[in-house]
């Protein structure tokens, strides 16, 4: 046999597979609505202003001198306060120990590396569903995963009760995976109670939450009130990991920016874990490059560019639900048969139709609009040039 001849093509990507369809279909009229990248309402990617002006501000030089190590935990640090609110205690006691990570998939991964260093029996539970790169991040880091119950596609709400079960009857010290808003692909978030309850009951089972947070800013249009899980987990005493990226609320896609970080018991903590994520990134990829993270602290340290950056993702949020809007009432006009409550209720950048594979399929052959198979529609990709035409499909598949 020669080299690599036992090598098979791997199995599709649900999710980036849906563009290379959309890509070879040479309808000049079709709908790209898989992929969860933000465009404006005519379809454009969109640029920040606050991420141009501070691209002008940072110097080449900045941006050559990678190794400064001051520039990377300025960042995390700046992360951290982001997710954790500018005057906690957790960045005022130098609690906590993070790294910049190639955007949200890296952070996810550099966390699951080090969950299987320290807590090699371990296991971790996923949301059901979950963004389903989240099996395959934990798969390829030999970390077990299990799943919890969350979704019911009868309400297309929150199976709250089951939730509570599955995280009551995990052994106790379990790793749960939650996305603290827009959670992708549902877009079903618990409310401010059925977090404390979560909380309350982590207390109990002494479980440790690890927050997957792609979206802060992109369920409420308020970057502050997106991160209130995390917060009722500090209130709490609660030691914690998080995830975040600044692809989508900062448009920052292709930068791949992020960070991964732990909540720790102290200082003294923190150092450690910090020097054994340093040494997983080290061997991965040495050091990471040091431009996105300098847009983002310029963006969050500067107060001018802060306040237009929320208001931008502000706009961005609310462009978002007017089409949630449009698309509801439209369907609604057509005297659809089914509820389309929940295109309103669900929350970010998605909208989990609930739509079947066939229906998804009959989109795909007969309307051209392209989705993932579960039906989860990406809300960026509408506008309000194809609305109608996507409720009008709708409609005819569901009829
Ligand atoms: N987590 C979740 C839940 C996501 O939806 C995404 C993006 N689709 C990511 C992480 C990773 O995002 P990125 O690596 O592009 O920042």
């Amino acid at each position: 046999m020669g080299w690599w001849d036992h090598v098979q093509q791997a199995p599709k990507d649900p999710i980036t597979s849906v563009t290379q369809a959309f890509l070879s279909d040479p309808t000049p009229f079709k709908l790209n609505l898989g992929v969860g990248a933000y465009r404006d309402d005519k379809g454009k990617p969109v640029t920040l202003e606050c991420v141009r002006r501070a691209t002008e501000k940072i110097s080449d030089c900045e941006i050559l001198e990678s190794t400064k190590a001051t520039t990377k935990s300025k960042f995390v640090q700046d992360c951290v306060k982001l997710a954790c609110g500018n005057d906690s205690s957790v960045v005022r006691e130098g609690r906590f120990a993070g790294v910049p990570a190639l955007s949200g998939t890296g952070a996810c991964r550099l966390f699951a590396e080090f969950q299987r260093r320290f807590y090699p029996d371990s296991q971790m539970f996923l949301p059901m569903p979950t963004w389903s790169n989240h099996h395959d991040i934990w798969r390829d880091s030999q970390v077990c995963t299990g799943t919890y119950r969350y979704y019911n596609p009868y309400s297309k709400g929150l199976r709250f009760q089951a939730l509570v079960n599955d995280i009551k009857n995990a052994p106790d010290r379990s790793f749960f995976l939650f996305h603290p808003c827009a959670h992708n692909p549902t877009g079903v978030d618990p409310n401010y109670e059925q977090w404390k309850e979560i909380s309350h009951i982590f207390k109990i089972k002494n479980h440790f939450p690890f927050f997957d947070m792609a979206y802060q800013g992109i369920a409420s249009g308020d970057v502050e009130r997106d991160a209130t899980a995390i917060r009722i987990f500090l209130e709490d005493g609660h030691l914690l990991g998080c995830a975040q990226s600044f692809s989508k609320n900062m448009g920052l896609y292709e930068h791949r920016v992020g960070c991964v970080s732990i909540v720790s018991r102290d200082d003294k903590q923190a150092t450690a874990i910090k020097s054994q994520l340093q040494r997983i990134v080290r061997a991965m990829y040495s050091s990471f490059p040091v431009h996105g993270p300098l847009l983002v602290s310029t963006i969050l340290n500067d107060a001018d560019l802060k306040a237009l950056w929320e208001e931008e993702v502000k706009v961005m949020v609310d462009r978002l639900i007017s089409m949630r809007v449009t698309l509801r009432q439209t369907l609604e006009e057509l005297n659809s048969s089914s509820s389309w409550e929940h295109v309103t209720k669900q929350v970010g950048m998605f909208y989990f139709s609930g739509l079947s594979p066939e229906e998804v399929n009959q989109l795909q052959r007969d309307f051209h609009i392209y989705m993932t198979n579960d039906g989860r529609i990406s809300m960026a990709g509408v506008t309000s040039s194809n609305v109608d035409y996507l409720a009008n499909a709708i409609h005819e598949v569901t009829k």
